[in-house]
Order: C-alpha cells, then structure tokens, then sequence
C-alpha cells in the first residue's frame, strides 16, 4: 500500500552529487516536524545515500517502494520519539500473531487484518513448540494477538499451551463471546490469562468511525463478560491526539480502571493506516514477534518486510539471536556515523 507523503519530490535526473541535497533540504524547510516527505527517482543508487544522510541528520527513511522502473522513498521529518521501555530485555515479551483474519477491518490496522485477510495461522503445533521453548529461554510474558484471536477454532488449546510457560496475555476486541468462544473462555486459567480489549472511546462516535457501526457496544458488553468470567482486563486505547488520550484517561479514572490495566497509544503509520505516527525500525524498542511469516522486529510491523528479521522460526534461541545481531547492526551503524563526525 502506497505511503501518503506531504511532499513528493521528484528527484529527475538529480543525485546527491548533482543537486538533490538542496532540493531535499528546501523540501524540509517547508516541512513540520513529524511530515512525510517522498523523493522519487528512477536511480536506485540514490537509496543508499538517501538511508545514511537521514541518519546524519536524525531524520527517518520509513518505506521505500518500486514501481515501473521507479522507486519511492518515503522519510520522515525530525527525530525519533523517545525510546520508552529500553530497560525490558530483549526476548522477555514475546508476541504471536495467531492469526491475521478477523470480524472487522478498522481503517487504522496495522497488519491490515479484515474479515478478507487470509488467515494466516500459526496453529496450535507449532505454538506449542514456541511456548515449550520459549519457557526455556526464559521468557516471562507471552502476548497473543492478530487478527482477531478469537476467531480461531483452537484458540483455546493455543491459550492454554502458551499460559503453560508463561502469564498470557490475549488481544481481542472482545466482540465474540458467544456459544462456543465464551466456552473457550470459560475454560481458561484466570491466574495465567489477561485479556486486553481494545475499546478508543468512551462514547460509540469515535471508536466506530475507525471500528464501524455497532462496535462499540459489542466490545463494552466482551469487556464486562471477561470481568464477570474473572479474568484480569486491560482497555485499549488507539488514539489520534493527546485530546483524545486526555478524553479516554478521564473515562478510565470514572470508572475506576488502574493504571496497569490501561493502554492508550497512538495510531501508527503502517498497514491500512492513511495517517498516524511513522515508525521506522529506529523508532521501536524491539520486541521478538512471530507470525505464521516469520520473526519480526516489533508487533505493530508484523506485516512489513523492512521489520522482518527472519524467515526462520526455530530453534527459538536462533530467533531471539538473530534480533540482537540485527540490533547490534543498527548500534554498529549508528556508531560508524558517529566516528565520520567527529571534529579532531
Ligand atoms: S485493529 Fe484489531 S480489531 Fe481492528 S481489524 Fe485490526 S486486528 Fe481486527
């Protein structure tokens, strides 16, 4: 999907040796802090340089696409947001993605999962074989999440073996707790299982202008039947300002919600998103996520070829090796611009 951009700058037949710095910089000069800006050019030498002269001057290059003959390199204008969770260490938080169908398709997900995505499974095998593992190496909190979880037949057998190694949490939009599914619920181990219910506003209007009509109730009554099951339950909020966050805190403190029972995040700019935070591999503490695809950087691009760090999935070991060499490559990077810089 194409990348909306604020500026598109078409680069000709310029390089960086040939006049397209000064073009670039007037591009940024016109530009706020946060905007999008693509360069085109049928010149993919320009790739390179456009990657190391963003890292000069902490600006992010977040999606590069080729079509007919030409590319499209999508930066973002400023400095990463600040790290946040830096002290969690890497392979102590693993993410599965279940599955990649589900009941809605919101305007703003990240993994463009709808009623129409393929499904994508991991299934219930080789999830047992990640959660064994995955007890081994030590990892102490296991995240399932999609697609819509809930939409899978086995989803109770794959809770249960991940709850088995580690305290579980599941995300869901907790429209589907009927018949057989609040059964599956029903059976699960409440000391081992969360769940996480997305829910983005405290009235209908919002939430099912991203989510469509009817959500809203639905998910409120998943949220009280969860509760009502005993089950330990974060809201989930995805947001478009800090007004809207301000909004949906006040809602929570109303109704009495902790504070580690609550998420609010904004939307980021991946998979169906038409606008929201872009987020480069730089910007995201990496967090070990396995799809049916592979090993991935982070959840919120587990869809995305430029986070995806292996084909591989096991041995687990393997994979959680190779995101640390793949974050050691962005340090060492970092590191060699940092020595080009120096002044004496
Ligand atoms: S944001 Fe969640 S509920 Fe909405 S389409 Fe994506 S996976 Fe489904």
């Amino acid at each position: 999907m194409r990348m909306n951009a604020r500026i598109e700058l078409d680069a000709g037949t310029k390089t960086f040796a040939s006049g397209l710095l000064p073009d670039l910089i007037a591009a940024l000069r016109r530009s706020r802090k946060g905007d999008l800006v693509a360069v085109i050019s049928g010149d993919p030498g320009i790739g390179p340089e456009l990657e190391t002269w963003c890292r000069f001057t902490r600006n992010s290059l977040i999606d590069t696409a080729v079509k007919d003959g030409r590319t499209r390199w999508v930066l973002r204008y400023g400095e990463a947001p600040e790290a946040v969770g830096e002290d969690r260490p890497v392979g102590s938080r693993l993410w599965l993605y279940t599955n990649f169908d589900c009941n809605l398709s919101c305007d703003y997900c990240c993994v463009r999962s709808s009623p129409k995505a393929p499904r994508r499974a991991l299934g219930v095998e080789r999830v047992r074989r990640i959660a064994v593992e995955a007890a081994e190496l030590g990892v102490s909190e296991i995240f399932l999440t999609g697609g819509e979880p809930f939409m899978l037949p086995d989803i109770g057998e794959i809770i249960a073996a991940c709850a088995a190694a580690a305290p579980t949490t599941v995300l869901t939009n907790g429209m589907l707790f009927a018949r057989r599914r609040l059964a599956t619920l029903h059976s699960l181990p409440r000391e081992r299982v969360s769940l996480q219910i997305s829910l983005d506003s405290p009235t209908p209007e919002r939430h099912e202008s991203h989510r469509g009509k009817g959500t809203w109730a639905r998910s409120w009554k998943g949220i009280e039947q969860a509760r009502a099951e005993g089950f330990r339950v974060r809201l989930a909020a995805t947001v478009s300002t800090d007004g809207e966050a301000e909004e949906f805190r006040s809602f929570l403190d109303a109704h009495h919600v902790s504070e580690e029972n609550r998420v609010i995040r904004r939307i980021a700019l991946r998979g169906s998103a038409t606008q929201g935070i872009a987020l480069a591999k730089a910007d995201l503490v990496p967090e070990v996520t396995i799809t049916a695809e592979g090993v991935y950087w982070h959840p919120v691009g587990a869809d995305d070829n430029d986070l995806l760090v292996s084909r591989e999935i096991f041995p687990l070991a393997d994979s959680f090796a190779a995101v640390r060499r793949a974050i050691d490559r962005e340090y060492d990077h970092e590191r060699r611009l940092a020595r080009i810089f120096n002044c004496a």
